[in-house]
């Protein structure tokens, strides 16, 4: 199957934007562009064939830009929070923008990997499409020229796959994600209170309201974040529980910590069930951790594809990944990367229906 290439207009920076289309025989179909290789949509049958689009983006390349919620994109150099943009690496002290809030380095900083064009590459015999993106020393407050790549692989067994790779030529924190908001019922179908998550993890990242790790990691046994059995998303999202309630706008939005036998090794994280349409997303990841944000800052004000607006909790983000404030946090999996060394890092995206 022609992997399909046109260009997509133009980045709210002026810069030429590529889209790619993969397929596969079973009716999916998945585009990407070069601008912050996005994830643009996820069109999937659900029981009865009938095809929708479970992505959430906008319609343009040109409104992928400043203060949007991350839509589908590649999250880097480091996503996620660190605590006021500082750490200290091989005895030097670093300051980063503080985009999140005001009060942390959130996502990459203030134009991370995800409003960058990216170099695609495309492999048909695979069904695959590279983006490689090379950040230059010092790029957003980050030491080390970095050389990042994502491949994105449609496979006949619905599978989407994201490997990462990366290399360095000095140490530095590095923490890559797709931030993809799904919702199993089309992007534009409202609230995703409905629909079913499982997680394989025992315990989880509790954090202050500003989303700062305390440091230990907290069983979720008898609380509202325990999804191991599986519970509707909305069943307990406004739950009287302190790391809920704390977040200026509530729900979940914490780093969960995938039950990983072997470091590194793919694991189940997660599976989500739409029971309405039958669509089923399962993850796998080789990372320890799983952020799952269910879109609490969405609130009718961005305008979706077809010009639907996203509501809050209008899709929840399953965004695979290390744990926040890693750099700071020696007792966390480690997220410095140093020159010799090769990061990869798997992440699979399983779409089936019930
Ligand atoms: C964060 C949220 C944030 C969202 C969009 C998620 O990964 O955990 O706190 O609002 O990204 O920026």
């Amino acid at each position: 199957m022609a992997i399909e290439k046109e260009s997509f207009g133009k980045t709210p920076y002026g810069e030429a934007v590529e889209r790619f289309t993969l397929i596969n025989t079973n009716g999916i179909r998945v585009r990407i562009m070069t601008h912050g290789a996005t994830l643009l949509s996820i069109e999937t049958p659900d029981r009865d064939g009938n095809t929708a689009d479970i992505a959430l983006g906008f319609e343009t390349a040109a409104e992928y830009g400043p203060d949007t919620p991350y839509f589908g994109s590649t999250i880097g150099r480091f996503a996620n929070r660190i605590a006021h943009g500082k750490f200290s690496l091989d005895g030097k002290d670093y300051q980063l923008a503080l985009n999140g809030d005001g009060i942390h380095a959130l996502h990459g900083g203030d134009r991370g990997f995800d409003k960058r064009i990216w170099t695609a590459d495309v492999f048909e015999a695979e069904n695959a499409v590279r983006m490689t993106y090379c950040s230059p020393d010092g790029e957003e407050g980050y030491t080390g020229n970095l050389e990042v790549s994502v491949m994105y692989t449609l496979t006949e067994d619905n599978e989407l796959k994201l490997d990462y790779t990366a290399i360095t030529d000095q140490a530095t924190p590095i923490n890559l994600t797709n931030h993809c908001y799904f919702n199993l019922a089309g992007h534009d179908t409202g609230n995703i209170g409905k629909q079913i998550l499982t997680m394989n993890a025992d315990r989880f990242v509790p954090t202050d309201g500003t989303g700062t790790p305390f440091g230990e990691l907290r069983s979720v046994e008898g609380t509202p974040m325990d999804f191991r059995a599986s519970h509707a998303i909305g069943e307990r999202i406004n739950a009287d529980y302190e790391c809920i309630q704390c977040l200026k706008s509530p729900g979940y939005d914490h780093c969960y910590c995938i039950n990983q036998k072997v470091e590194g090794e793919l694991t189940f994280a997660a599976r989500a069930e739409d029971p309405v349409s039958g669509r089923v997303m399962e993850v796998f990841t080789t990372e320890p951790g799983i952020q799952f944000y269910s879109g609490n800052f969405l609130d009718g004000t961005d305008q979706g594809k077809g010009g639907c607006l996203y509501a809050l909790h209008g899709g929840f983000c399953l965004e695979t990944q290390h744990y926040p404030d890693s750099p700071n946090r020696p007792q966390f999996p480690n997220t410095i990367l140093r020159p010799g060394e090769k990061l990869t890092s798997q992440t699979i995206y399983k779409f089936s229906v019930v």
